[in-house]
């Protein structure tokens, strides 16, 4: 079955790829390949068996080698479910929260989006964890995971090819699509974005959207304040979240997909200005249920 709309795989530097998928709205992520001599190392897996296997596609356009080391950005199934079918007998790296909270976390997202086809999906467990920064090597290519902090999530991961100066963010920054921070941290996320800024990068490889360059960190820091300015207002009038969305003027952010996200940013706004702690799990059912709501009763399209 065709994927659709069709991903792409592009050259960024000599043996690093960067694949795209369109539209970048829910469950349809990227992923970065990095090609060594006798193995890949992939930056994400895509969510579905279907797009794994094109995904691999792509990869056997480039080289015959077989996927060595996966790299999982961050808890999120979209991010990682095709690995059982992409990277099946790979080295699966991740932050060590990642780890425990992809398998806490478990298959999930086939009960949000049951009619989305995603094959025989089965978890494949990071084997190796890291704390704060670890150093990979693509042959002589030299690959730094990095952990700013709590950001899109509670363990997520960069990955830095300073040699080329490419950064593939994960969901630390989303490129044309509506920033997510339900499960991470607004706070967090603008910390995380400063120190993105400082590596400076040239190319920047989002979890979602087309590649940009380190302007999309300004454009994401952006929509974050406003978010918070938000929060801050509505909850000083005691609207709830919602209510505060519903009557926010979404202004230049209007153009980004998937605009019901500011429904759980704006929970995760107000969590942070009561006192909790940087990702702290919030109620995400009651939340995703605000977000349908938000949606004229729909839940949010999902193309994968
Ligand atoms: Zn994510």
């Amino acid at each position: 079955m065709p994927i659709t709309p069709p991903p792409t795989l592009t050259a960024l530097a000599p043996g690093v790829f960067a694949y795209v998928q369109p539209d970048g709205g829910w469950c349809v992520s990227n992923a970065g390949v990095l090609v060594g001599r006798e193995a890949v190392t992939l930056v994400d897996a895509t969510a579905t068996v279907p797009r794994a296997l094109h995904l691999r596609e792509h990869i056997d356009s480039v080289t015959p080698a077989a996927v060595g080391t996966l790299i999982v950005t961050h808890r999120h199934g979209d991010h990682h479910y095709g690995a059982c079918a992409v990277a099946p007998d790979a080295t699966v790296v991740a932050h060590e929260r990642t780890r425990e909270l992809l398998l806490s976390d478990g298959l999930n997202l086939p009960g949000i989006w049951p009619d989305v086809a995603w094959g025989e999906v089965a978890l494949r467990a990071p084997s190796v964890t890291f704390t704060d920064r670890l150093t990979l090597w693509v042959d002589e290519l030299r690959v730094e995971l990095i952990h700013p902090g709590p950001a899109h999530t509670a363990g997520d991961a960069v990955v830095w090819v300073p040699e080329h100066r490419i950064l593939f963010t994960g969901d630390i920054t989303f490129s044309g699509v509506t920033p997510l921070y339900l499960m991470g941290s607004l706070t967090g996320t603008l910390r995380a974005l400063d120190l993105l800024r400082a590596l400076e990068p040239e190319i920047v490889v989002s979890g979602h959207g087309p590649v940009t360059g380190p302007e999309v960190f300004d454009a994401n820091a952006a929509y974050l304040r406003w978010v918070q300015e938000l929060a801050a207002e509505g909850r000083a009038a005691g609207r709830t979240p919602l209510e505060t969305a519903q009557t926010a003027d979404l202004g230049a952010f209007k153009s980004l997909l998937d605009s019901e996200r500011l429904v759980a940013n704006l929970h995760r706004g107000y969590a942070e200005l009561s006192g909790l702690p940087e990702a702290a799990e919030l109620p995400v059912p009651a939340v995703l249920g605000d977000m349908v709501v938000f949606n004229g009763g729909r839940i949010p399209t999902c193309l994968a």
